[in-house]
């Protein structure tokens, strides 16, 4: 309610601010602003329906648009390595999408090499060749073709309680799984056809296409909140062979993947961890705390980019700093 309540005043407070020209005159120039996606489309396939996690193409196309008028973009690489050079005329953007869709290679590419622009997608490697599918999307299919009764009288959740969320706070990753795996059997679902017949991630193919402007780190392997996992799956989870030059963590917020998991993806060579945070990406504490703060524009409407990406980060960061509890402030960040 409270998140509900201050994304609408930001919004309604952003769109005050546009109309009288002050809107960018509040921000530091040298502060890095970098944005995330998922996928591309209509929401409406089984695995996507109940997540949020899709922006139609012709909406991604206009934020583009935005993004090259307000911003000079970057690739993550790049953005990071100028964070601290003197203060430019346009502020830093940098894009990514999470999650390995391949929505993003047949929807999204496309615009961003016309545009020429770089960009970063965070993948889970055992999800490429859709050779398995996240549970978060198999949840999605589940419900999409069985509905929410029998999941919730199987799992004894609660009427009012939101699934996804229930399932992401209560359980290590082995519990997790094993639930799910007793939902394919009692729906008489194999998962490994289904990720087949979704198709819902990228292929290599698709990956060596797209590497004239795209670059590929690690989401980890099985898009588990970190947080509930010990150490050593924690340490399992990140385990992958791309590159260690950033990593982002599955839902992305601190109370999700807890200091541990942050200290360990450092100690275990990566060189940045990718949060969902409050946006404010500060050139003094970057490379201090090796972390990177990411905003979702996903499902952003045109209207409201300034006070997603500008006027929200700055009162998130102001407001953390009066009180540090507003760090478990929660916006919800698939
Ligand atoms: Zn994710």
């Amino acid at each position: 309610m409270i998140n509900k309540t201050f994304i609408a005043a930001t919004d309604f407070f952003g769109m005050i601010l546009r109309s009288c020209y002050l809107d960018f005159k509040l921000r530091s120039l040298q502060d890095l602003r970098l944005v995330f996606y998922h996928g591309i489309g209509d929401g409406n396939s089984p695995s996507m329906r109940y997540l949020s996690d899709e922006i139609s193409e012709s909406l991604f196309i206009r934020h583009l648009d935005y993004l090259q008028e307000h911003y000079t973009i970057l690739s993550i690489e790049e953005a990071v390595l100028k964070i601290k050079e003197p203060i430019r005329e346009k502020p830093i953007c940098s894009i990514s999408f999470d999650d390995g869709l391949r929505s993003v290679f047949l929807k999204a590419y496309p615009h961003l090499k016309r545009k020429k622009i770089p960009f970063t997608i965070f993948i889970n490697s055992p999800v490429v060749n859709n050779k398995k599918i996240l549970w978060t999307h198999l949840l999605s299919y589940f419900i999409f073709h069985y509905t929410e009764k029998p999941i919730k009288e199987y799992c004894s959740i609660e009427a009012n309680v939101d699934i996804f969320e229930w399932f992401r706070s209560n359980f290590s990753i082995v519990q997790r799984e094993k639930i799910i795996g007793k939902l394919a059997q009692k729906f008489k679902e194999n998962p490994k056809v289904i990720a087949q017949n979704e198709g819902l991630y990228l292929e290599n193919g698709d990956m060596e296409k797209m590497l004239d402007f795209a670059t590929f780190y690690s989401h980890t392997n099985n898009h588990v909140p970190l947080g509930c996992l010990s150490t050593e799956q924690i340490i399992k989870e990140i385990e992958h062979n791309l590159p260690k030059n950033f990593i982002s963590f599955p839902f992305g917020m601190k109370t999700d993947y807890g200091l541990n998991a942050h200290q360990i993806a450092l100690s275990n060579g990566h060189q940045y961890v990718v949060e969902v945070g409050n946006g404010i990406n500060d050139p003094s504490e970057v490379k201090a705390k090796s972390l990177l703060s990411r905003v979702s524009l996903g499902s952003c409407k045109f209207s409201n980019m300034y006070s997603a990406i500008e006027l929200r980060p700055l009162l998130k960061h102001k407001l953390q700093k009066l009180k540090p509890k507003m760090e478990n402030f929660r916006f919800k960040a698939l």
